[in-house]
């Protein structure tokens, strides 16, 4: 057996959570062109600065989570592996003068994300996501629209029980006088505090509310609340989402300690959970507003929402509830033939169904009719095109095997007659 495994924190996706993965992404997908988002690619990588401006240099995203890859030579530029993919959405915004087109732009991605995290459950080195952001509208009701949009895809993904959690965090006129508020809190409980809090008070106070350390869980929730410290426009901002939520019907929780954990949030911030397990570090999904994000990559200041839903967590999230395992399609009808030297037959007869956009598999083994149909059967294929002397004439044999019927068929009329049942059996 070979010793070789796959990275530590990665996982192969074998056929059947392949499956899963893309019904979720096809749920996206759909989602994304009923809300009107255009899907996008960016690259898998990208300068670190992209990501260090982007970020914020003191989140642990950045800090401690960035995969660096190494330069081949000492000029050449650092790069890193994208570890969300906002920085590198709203750096392709600027960088392809998308200002310029009718505002707001609304982009989706959905592809693989890399942290350099410590594993665990729920916690990978390369995970899935679907990524959707409005840039270019300053809200309040485009936030109620992308909120709800989220809590859709886990509806129809069969996820039950998902909770938004909702909070503002102010913008650059009320944050300010908050931090300061923060900052002297915690340093009044600084001799309580865990090493990589302390320095962080220095950099991003707001950062200790999201702290990981399970130790900080009395000083947080006895911090002062940005709530209590919105300005006006905030204050109304904020309001408006609410009762935007409310009009669509979206039931969420007001949770006031919560920030993300990437800098360029401002006002709203949002999280989505399983009931009963908001505590764990497993939020399934979050986003929130960041107004000041376009600005710092390049370009002229422009309003801007988005979320990111982690795929990963939604595939544990079903298996834990036992959902049926996504379907992979058996194939429509199997070639089979009399005569088991003749894969030549077998070959041309398939290839010209494929043609025809039919999933058919060629039985190649050299083996006795009785066989190449006991293989047929037990993947689930309907049908079977045997192959025998009438071929001679032009005609195969169409054996319905769950019907268990068989007809004679011209090979002229086969791909049609497959095409009629493959439709009405809703076949794909
Ligand atoms: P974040 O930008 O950290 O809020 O991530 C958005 C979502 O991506 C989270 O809510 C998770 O569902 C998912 N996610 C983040 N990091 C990981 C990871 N290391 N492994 C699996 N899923 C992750």
């Amino acid at each position: 057996m070979s010793s070789y495994r796959a990275p530590r924190g990665t996982r192969d996706l074998l056929p059947e959570s392949r499956a899963a993965l893309s019904r979720l992404e096809g749920i996206a997908r759909s989602l994304a062109v009923r809300y009107g988002y255009r899907e996008m690619e960016i690259p898998l990588f990208e300068q670190v600065s992209v990501f260090e401006r982007g970020i914020g240099p003191a989140t642990d995203v950045v800090e401690k989570e960035l995969f660096r890859l190494t330069p081949r030579t000492e000029d050449s530029e650092s790069w890193a592996l994208r570890p969300e993919a906002t920085a590198g959405i709203v750096r392709a915004y600027v960088q392809h003068g998308m200002q310029t087109w009718p505002q707001p732009v609304k982009l989706t991605v959905v592809g693989s994300m890399f942290r350099y995290d410590r594993p665990q459950a729920g916690r990978y080195r390369q995970f899935w996501q679907w990524d959707a952001e409005t840039i270019g509208d300053p809200g309040p009701a485009v936030d109620a629209e992308v909120i709800e949009m989220g809590r859709r895809f886990y509806a129809e993904a069969g996820v039950a029980d998902v909770q938004v959690l909702l909070n503002s965090i102010g913008d650059s006129a009320c944050r300010p006088a908050y931090l300061a508020r923060l900052k002297s809190y915690f340093a009044s409980h600084e001799a309580e505090l865990p090493e990589l809090e302390r320095r962080r008070l220095e950099t991003n106070p707001l950062r200790l509310l999201d702290s990981k350390d399970p130790t900080m869980t009395a000083v947080v929730s006895a911090a002062p609340k940005i709530s209590e410290c919105l300005c006006d426009a905030c204050e109304a901002h904020f309001a408006a989402v609410r009762a935007h939520l409310d009009a669509v019907g979206v039931p969420y929780r007001l949770e006031p300690t919560l920030v993300r954990g990437l800098d360029y949030y401002a006002r709203t911030a949002f999280e989505y959970y399983r009931r009963g397990a908001e505590g764990q570090q497993q939020a399934l999904g979050g986003g929130g507003r960041y107004d000041g994000l376009v600005e710092l990559l390049g370009g002229r200041p422009t309003q801007a929402i988005g979320f990111a839903l982690g795929l990963d967590r939604v595939m544990l999230a079903l298996d834990e509830a036992g959902a049926q395992p996504a379907r992979e399609a058996p194939p429509l009808a199997v070639v089979v033939g009399a005569d088991p030297a003749d894969t030549v037959s077998r070959l041309r007869v398939a290839s010209l169904l494929r043609g025809e956009g039919l999933s058919v598999r060629a039985e190649l083994a050299q083996r006795k009719l009785g066989r190449q149909l006991e293989t047929a059967s037990k993947e689930h294929a309907h049908f079977a095109v045997i192959l025998g002397d009438e071929l001679a004439e032009g005609n195969v044999q169409l054996k319905d095997l769950e019907a268990g019927t068989q007809r004679l068929v011209p090979l002229a009329d086969l791909a049609h007659e497959l095409a009629r049942a493959a439709k009405s059996h809703h076949h794909g």
